[in-house]
């Protein structure tokens, strides 16, 4: 199994520090607005990946922060005038609802970084006595000169850097790389949001609650960490610095970070009206497996183009899919040797998803065989047995990709014979007899979609 490993901009082979688990680490949600549909592609992301690793036999242990203190949730609890808490958990819940819409399996572990606090406290101790830092005013910095390779993962270089400059927000670009905030003295802006500590009284910055949340339940020296393009630079740059800077060692053995989303070829942003969350999505009538399938099916280093076209594609998709399922369940054919079939699939999946999770491939390979299978089954080549060894296949399969529903039901004969009425009185023109056939259909607890090719049938 191999991945792309940003630290060294190279596939490598994946071997975890201890013999069949890997400690993984994926940088959560800021709770403070509905996560957006980039934000699910990570965490679709993320699913792919946990899913292939417990496929292959790996005891994955997958911790994922909650952030529910920072420059950003402080600001929108003040706003609203509310106490961080109660800002924080509605978004939280939210967070946690979205997930399950999109199948997308829970992480073993999900601090928060205000109950972690005590941790941040004693690493930021670590990195003072390990002269790593200073203080002015209260705010404890980070001093990156004082750690050889701080550019590392981000490739770029120290020697650029204005000596002295220091930044105090929590998100910053590369042009203004500089020592940054480990813990921020209180001031008015925060509120009633402070800890009193040792080191001051205040609250810690947004990139400590990473390294010390994620040391604590994984180790000091951990297999996988996880995370946007986005978060190179700077939050897990400085995730490096200030756990190495306090362990002296290696902090990640693999940096794994998936591409941008864009929205219709063009940058997300409220701006240009084409920045959506989830639930907006949903709203418009799109199924979760559908989205879930869409923010899929791009290689996860590749920039993924979200469009309503291919959201229909997904659809379609999705639709074979099920329809397959269901013709599966009814078939009863002559016996063929579907094992060789089976088996070449599987390995073909394997091999693409071991290699960097090249999902494109995988999907193609699972794809071809659903097409092969559709033509046994026309040809009454399908039995039982055979079916049934379909089944238990794309099970296998689909315990990685999430996105089958194995309990949908056939549909019933008058149910169906309503909906060839209908397509009739669709081609002839005839719309009202056509939209009242619709809501008998409906009447009958099926719903009736319009795709590309031709309609489906699916209980509501
Ligand atoms: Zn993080």
């Amino acid at each position: 199994m191999k991945f792309y490993n940003t630290l060294t901009r190279k596939k490598e082979l994946f071997k975890p520090v201890k013999k069949g688990q890997v400690g993984m680490y994926t940088c959560g949600p800021t709770v403070y607005d509905f996560a957006h549909i980039g934000n699910f592609r990570s965490y679709v992301f993320d699913d792919l990946l946990r899913r292939w690793l417990k496929y292959r036999n790996f005891k994955v242990n997958q911790v994922m922060n909650i952030t529910d203190i920072d420059d950003k949730t402080i600001k929108g609890s003040i706003k609203e005038g509310i106490s961080l808490k109660e800002y924080t958990k509605k978004y939280e819940k939210a967070f946690f609802e979205d997930l399950d819409t999109l199948n997308i399996e829970r992480a073993e572990v999900y601090p928060e970084a205000t109950k972690h606090v005590k941790g941040m406290v004693e690493l930021v101790q670590k990195l003072v006595d390990n002269g790593h830092t200073y203080e002015s005013k209260g705010t404890i910095y980070f001093r990156i000169s004082s750690f050889k390779d701080y550019g590392k993962l981000a490739r770029i270089k120290v020697e650029d850097l204005k000596a002295g400059a220091r930044v105090c927000q929590d998100e910053y670009e590369k042009e203004n790389a500089s020592d940054f905030a480990l813990w921020k003295a209180w001031d008015e802006n925060d509120g009633d949001v402070f800890w009193e500590t040792n080191i001051g009284k205040g609250r810690p910055g947004w990139h400590i609650e990473c390294s010390a949340m994620s040391m604590k339940y994984l180790g000091e020296t951990f297999d996988i960490h996880t995370g946007g393009v986005d978060l190179i630079f700077p939050h897990h740059t400085n995730e490096i610095c200030q756990a190495e800077g306090a362990t002296g060692k290696k902090f990640v053995n693999y940096w794994l970070h998936n591409e941008h989303l864009i929205v219709e070829g063009k940058k997300m942003s409220k701006s240009l009206g084409n920045f959506y969350t989830l639930r907006d999505i949903l709203e418009k009538g799109y199924k979760p497996m559908a989205i879930r399938y869409e923010l899929l099916v791009t290689h996860y280093r590749q920039k993924l183009n979200f469009s309503f076209k291919s959201l229909k594609a997904a659809e379609n998709s999705i639709g074979r899919l099920q329809d397959l399922i269901i013709k599966l369940k009814s078939a009863n054919g002559k016996t063929t040797a579907v094992k060789k079939l089976i088996e070449n699939t599987q390995n073909k999946f394997e091999d693409a998803m071991d290699d960097d999770l090249n999902i494109s491939i995988a999907l193609a390979s699972l794809f071809d065989f659903v097409r092969d299978t559709n033509k046994l089954l026309l040809e009454g080549k399908i039995s039982k047995k055979n079916a049934k060894d379909v089944l238990d296949f794309l099970k296998k399969i689909d315990s990685v990709l999430g996105i089958i529903d194995f309990e949908e039901q056939d549909v019933p004969k008058e149910v169906q014979e309503l909906a060839e009425k209908r397509e009739q009185a669709r081609k002839n023109k005839n719309f009202a007899e056509a939209d009242k056939l619709r809501d008998e259909i409906t009447k009958k607890d099926y719903i009736i979609e319009d795709t590309n090719q031709g309609p489906r049938l699916k209980k509501k």
